[in-house]
């Protein structure tokens, strides 16, 4: 499986603001990209810290794109997948409408009821960790689905355990011209951080997009 991830950050680094609220720090030449990446992509995945702040749809946009897809298989859309050990999505987030596949990866601590809440909903589940989900496991069952091209869009919590657990090949990361400032903001990756090995990544290209800068890393 290839594992790519797409984020966009204001140029102190943040995600969003203090409020988790979505905001726009890319502008249309970036959406568009992305658009162009989630299309090329079998699967599309979050944290659920994303589907509660922003209730994300990460559909295709663009109807040629879609058309495009359904050519070369079936779906117009990729897969949607959330990383939710406790499963605490709500049956009416707009990621479980009949759009496209949605997967929820959970963990054994999450409650039997919202569970079947949830698959009563159209979520397919999938069970891998017991407190928190095991990325590395659940990855491997999505594999075992056809997914092979897994785009990641954030946040910052799944982020630094997709790096911290050696899953992602590649980063691409749109830094916009903007501050959003507060210590408590989230940024691209942080969880734990890390203390004593630090990821690396290999600068692969650059290129100037609306007002801000792409930046193309290979992970090593
Ligand atoms: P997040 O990373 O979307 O989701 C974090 C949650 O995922 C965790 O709290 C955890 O909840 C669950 N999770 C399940 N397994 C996990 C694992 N192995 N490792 C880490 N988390 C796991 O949430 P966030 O960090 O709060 O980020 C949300 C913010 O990011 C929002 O403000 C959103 O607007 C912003 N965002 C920005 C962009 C961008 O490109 N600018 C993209 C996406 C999101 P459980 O313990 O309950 O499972």
């Amino acid at each position: 499986m290839r594992v790519v991830v797409n984020a966009a950050t204001s140029a102190d680094g943040k995600l969003s603001s203090k409020r988790r609220e979505q905001i726009a720090i890319s502008g249309p030449d970036d959406f568009d990209r992305m658009d162009a990446l989630r299309a090329e992509s079998d699967a599309v995945m979050v944290g659920v810290g994303t589907v509660l702040a922003d209730d994300p749809h990460l559909t295709v946009e663009e109807p040629e794109r879609q058309v495009a897809r359904r050519e070369r298989d079936a779906s117009a859309h990729p897969a949607r997948v959330v990383a939710d050990s406790r499963a605490r999505t709500p049956t009416d987030a707009r990621i479980l409408d009949d759009e496209a596949t949605t997967y929820l990866l959970v963990s054994e601590a999450a409650p039997a009821e919202r569970i079947e809440e949830l698959e009563a909903a159209g979520a397919r589940l999938v069970t891998a960790g017991d407190e928190r989900v095991d990325l590395t496991s659940a990855l491997a069952s999505l594999e075992r689905e056809g997914v092979e091209r897994l785009m990641v869009e954030g946040g910052g919590e799944l982020l630094f355990s997709l790096f911290e657990a050696d899953l992602a090949d590649e980063l691409r990361l749109y830094v916009g011209s903007k501050l959003i400032g507060g210590r408590d903001a989230p940024t691209l990756a942080d969880g734990e951080g890390f203390v004593e090995e630090f990821p690396e990544l290999e600068l692969e290209d650059v290129e100037r997009v609306d007002d801000g800068v792409l930046l193309r890393y290979a992970v090593e």
